[in-house]
C-alpha cells in the first residue's frame, strides 16, 4: 500500500494540467490512468481547441503554445442553418487550432518530473479510504492512501458515481449527454474553418461537424441520448465529397453536454479531499461540447485551490475556492449559455431557420454569451419587427435571454459552503422550470 498527498484519477487533458500546476509543489503526486503513458490524450474528439486557451496556460504554467501537435490552424467556426441558407461565420479572435491529442498530452505527462505516472492501472474504486487499482496488463492489485483524490476520468466518472456526500450529483440527466460518433477519413479538405451543420431531423439535440485536420478530415455527428448517432452519420456523408475516402479511424464518445455540476468538490469520510476536474465536473462548452480547454482551466483552478489549502487539516471551507473560482470565472458563462442549449434542442429546424436567416440571433450574439454577455433581444426593435412572423418563437427568446441573465447572476455569486442547499435549489428551480417549460412549448414540430 502507497500513501500520497495527492491522487489524480485520469490523465486527459484535465488530470495532466492538474499535474502540470502541482510540479513544483514539492507534494507527492500520483497520476493514474487505465491507459499506456504513449496513448495517452487518445479519444474520440472533434480535437478543435481556441487559441484564447493556451494564451491562459502559458500566462499561468509558462506551457508553449502547440507546434507538432497542430494538425490545422482554424480560423473560426461555420455554423450553417438546417436549409444550408445561412451561414454564420463565428470567427475566433486569434483563432484556434486542430490538434494531435495524443501528441499534445504526451508532451506534458514528459514534463512531470515530480509525478508518479502510473499508467496500466485502471482505477476500481474507493473502498476504506484507499484507492483500489487494477494493473491492466497482469491484473494486479494496488491500493493508494491520499489525501486528496481528484477525479478526472472523464465522462465515466469513476469515482463521482460512487461516492456518498450531498455535494456531489452522482449522475446526470441523460437530457444532458450527447452521443457522438466520429470518423477520421484520408481527404484533405483545404478549409481553415470548423463547420457545424445544424440538423433537427438528421442530427436531433445536436449537430454534425466537418473540420480540417491535415491531410485529413475529421467528421462527426452528435446526437441527444438515447439516439444512435452512426446510422444518421452514413445518412448525412452518403452525398459529401469525402463519402469515398478511406476511413482511418472510427468510433463512439459521450459528451456532458451541460452546466457545471453544481458543486466539484467534498470531504469523504476519512477526511480525504474529494474534488472534480474537466468532464467529470462538466466543465465545458454546452453549446458545441467544447472542453479540452476547459478541462485544463478546471485543473489548474484545483490545484490552484490545493497549493493554497495544503493537504493536512483538510475542510470542506478550504476545497471550497475552488467552486468559487471556477464559478464566478467560468462556470457562469456555461450555466448561461446551457439556457440557450436547452431552447436550441427543443426547437425546429424551420424555428431555427427563421431564427438564423431573419437574424433573430446573430454571429455577434453567440460572440457575446460566449463571452458571458447578455443576448438582448428585448432592445432590439428591428428584430421585434422581424419576428412577427414568429411571435411564439420571439417570446420564447426573450424568455431565453431573461433565464441567461438569471443564471449569470446566480452562478456569479456562487456561494459559501453554509448557503450552497439554498443557492442549489434555486438553481435547480430555474433549470427544472426552464426545461418543462421549452418541452411544452411545441416548438420543436414544424408549424
Ligand atoms: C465525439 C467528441 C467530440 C469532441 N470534440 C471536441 C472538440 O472538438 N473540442 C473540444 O475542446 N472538446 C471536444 N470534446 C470534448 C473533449 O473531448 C473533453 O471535454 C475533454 O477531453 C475532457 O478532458 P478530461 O481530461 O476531463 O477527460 P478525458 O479527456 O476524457 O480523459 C479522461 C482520462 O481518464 C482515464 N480514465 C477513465 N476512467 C479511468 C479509470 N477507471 N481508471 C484510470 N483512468 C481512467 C481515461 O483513460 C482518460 O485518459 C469532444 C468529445 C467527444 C466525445
Amino acid at each position: 500500500m502507497k500513501k500520497c498527498d495527492i491522487a489524480i484519477v485520469g490523465a486527459g487533458p484535465g488530470g495532466l494540467i492538474t499535474a502540470l500546476s502541482l510540479e513544483n509543489s514539492g507534494l507527492n503526486v500520483f497520476l493514474i490512468d487505465q491507459k499506456h503513458r504513449n496513448t495517452f490524450g487518445e479519444k474520440v474528439c472533434g480535437d478543435a481547441i481556441s487559441k484564447h486557451h493556451f494564451d491562459f496556460l502559458h500566462k499561468k504554467l509558462g506551457l508553449n503554445y502547440p507546434d507538432a501537435e497542430i494538425r490545422n490552424h482554424i480560423k473560426g467556426i461555420n455554423i450553417f442553418s438546417p436549409d444550408k441558407k445561412t451561414c454564420f461565420d463565428v470567427q475566433e479572435k486569434e483563432g484556434g487550432y486542430i490538434i494531435d491529442r495524443n501528441i499534445f498530452c504526451k508532451n506534458i505527462s514528459s514534463m512531470l518530473e515530480n509525478t508518479n505516472i502510473l499508467d496500466n492501472n485502471e482505477v476500481i474504486k474507493l473502498y476504506d479510504k484507499k484507492l483500489i487499482l487494477k494493473n491492466t496488463k497482469n491484473g494486479d492489485i494496488e491500493k493508494i492512501e491520499p489525501n486528496i483524490i481528484v477525479d478526472s476520468s472523464g465522462c465515466r466518472a469513476i469515482l463521482r458515481r460512487q461516492v456518498i456526500s450531498k455535494y456531489i450529483q452522482q449522475e446526470i440527466d441523460t437530457r444532458d449527454l450527447c452521443i457522438c460518433y466520429r470518423e477520421i477519413r484520408k481527404y484533405e479538405l483545404k478549409n481553415d474553418y470548423c463547420d457545424i451543420y445544424l440538423d433537427q431531423k438528421m442530427s436531433k439535440g445536436g449537430y454534425v461537424w466537418i473540420f480540417p485536420s491535415g491531410k485529413n478530415v475529421n467528421v462527426g455527428i452528435g446526437v441527444q441520448y438515447p439516439l444512435n448517432p452512426k446510422q444518421k452519420f452514413y445518412g448525412y456523408i452518403k452525398n459529401s465529397c469525402f463519402r469515398n475516402s478511406e476511413i482511418i479511424h472510427k468510433g463512439a464518445g459521450i459528451i456532458p453536454v451541460r452546466r457545471p455540476l453544481n458543486s466539484s468538490v467534498a470531504m469523504l469520510p476519512g477526511n480525504i479531499g474529494f474534488m472534480l476536474v474537466g468532464d467529470c465536473a462538466c466543465h465545458i462548452n454546452p453549446i458545441h461540447g467544447g472542453g479540452i480547454g476547459q478541462s485544463m482551466i478546471s485543473g489548474y483552478t484545483a490545484s490552484s485551490t490545493i497549493l493554497k489549502s495544503g493537504v493536512d487539516d483538510l475542510d470542506i471551507e478550504k476545497l471550497w475556492d475552488y467552486n468559487i473560482e471556477y464559478m464566478t470565472n467560468v462556470g457562469y458563462r456555461n450555466a448561461g449559455l446551457d439556457i440557450f442549449r436547452i431552447f436550441l434542442q427543443n426547437i425546429s429546424n424551420e424555428n431555427i431557420n427563421f431564427g438564423m436567416n431573419k437574424k433573430l440571433i446573430q454571429e455577434q450574439d453567440l460572440m457575446r454569451m460566449s463571452e458571458g454577455k447578455s443576448l438582448n433581444i428585448e432592445s432590439k426593435l428591428n428584430v421585434l419587427i422581424k419576428g412577427l412572423g414568429k411571435m411564439k418563437l420571439l417570446k420564447n427568446l426573450i424568455l431565453v435571454a431573461k433565464n441567461i441573465d438569471k443564471v449569470k447572476k446566480l452562478y456569479k455569486s456562487y456561494p459559501c459552503v453554509n448557503d450552497f442547499d439554498e443557492w442549489e435549489k434555486n438553481v435547480n428551480k430555474v433549470f427544472n422550470d426552464f426545461y418543462d417549460y421549452m418541452e411544452k412549448q411545441n416548438l420543436k414540430n414544424d408549424n
